[in-house]
């Protein structure tokens, strides 16, 4: 979809620009920047707060979606011209604080393949029949795909996702990385869930990645990374990805507060961002370290102010790539 609007930059809450200088201070001196997270509550974290997991099923359906994405200001979220090097946008925050990645064009995950699963796909909406058909995630069978689901405003996370996709495989290309994408806005819709795992099966992946936003409710904040629980039933059995991926996924969840400054969910996981599931067949039928992130809830206002700046997203991004590289470096 074409962007008319104005090109915005949300601002940032008062209370975000005085306390991430500090967590990501306090982050870059603690090895396992998990430890972070905790300095982080005692210096005015995110409330407390009930509320599920809505899983983020809620119908977007909005294809008319207003125009607040703001890519223009961070290198966009155009598909990569044929043949251009894969230079990191301009976005890049200047001020990353992590060392651990090596210099872009260094090659230093040349060999190793990772894949990028964005989330849903934005014109779900228009094959209702189609991603509602039935498949077998091993453990019970689930609907194909979901429309995923959206800002108050109409923006929907299929282009959230796929945003921050072209982001961190420019990232990662950077870095020698070959990867793969699960879908590039190339389809009508989907691809099914079985497909999506099985995509990062056949490429062999080193590492894959699921990107999405929730659509909890008003209050919910922040992000949390989804880790497979053991599933052996079916045609799922996770029991050899679950240790990678947890440890991919704290390298992920610790490269992500580190870059972003953004706090844990502060809905569930107890604060800690991570998150174990059994009921995902994008895990379940996974035979590769896998992980979902869901990298704020679309649904509030403040998390959502994040997630349509496009500068945000580049951060979101390069957060990411710094827990994969991390994680591919051992
Ligand atoms: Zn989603």
């Amino acid at each position: 979809m074409s962007y008319t609007g104005p090109d915005f930059e949300p601002p940032q809450p008062r209370r975000s620009r005085l306390r991430r200088p500090l967590t990501v201070a306090v982050a870059a001196l603690v090895p396992g920047a998990l430890l972070g997270w905790g300095v982080y509550a005692a210096v005015g974290g995110p409330d407390g707060g009930g509320g599920g997991d809505a899983g983020h099923a809620a119908g977007a359906g909005a294809s008319a979606a207003p125009s607040s994405d703001a890519t223009g200001s961070a290198g966009g979220d155009a598909k990569r011209p044929a043949g251009s090097s894969p230079v990191p946008p301009s976005g890049k925050p200047s001020a990353s604080p992590s060392q651990s990645a090596p210099a872009a064009g260094s090659g230093a995950l040349r060999g190793k393949v990772v894949v990028i699963d964005p989330g849903h796909n934005p014109a779900n909406f228009q094959h209702p029949s189609e991603i509602n058909r039935k498949v077998n995630v091993g453990t019970h069978w689930k609907e194909c795909d979901t429309t995923g689901t959206a800002t108050n405003a109409g923006w929907p996370e299929a282009k959230f996702t796929l945003d921050v996709a072209h982001r961190l495989r420019t990232l990662l290309e950077a870095q020698g990385a070959t990867v793969k994408l699960t879908q590039d806005g190339d389809r009508s819709y989907g691809p099914c869930v079985d497909e999506r795992a099985r995509i990062g099966n056949e490429a062999k992946a080193d590492a894959a990645i699921s990107i999405h936003a929730d659509g909890s409710g008003t209050g919910n904040r922040g992000f949390h990374v989804i880790l497979p629980g053991p599933v052996h039933d079916g045609a799922a059995d996770t029991r050899p990805i679950v240790a990678p991926s947890a440890e991919l996924g704290k390298r992920v969840a610790g490269g992500f507060v580190r870059v972003t400054g953004t706090a844990p969910a502060n809905y569930l996981g107890d604060g800690t961002g991570l998150v174990t599931r059994t009921d995902l067949g994008g895990l379940n039928l996974s035979t590769v370290p896998k992980v979902f992130i869901e990298c704020g809830n679309m649904r509030d206002g403040t998390d959502a102010a994040l997630l349509t700046s496009g500068s945000w997203r580049q951060k979101a991004a390069q957060g990411m790539s710094e827990g994969i590289v991390s994680f591919l470096r051992g």
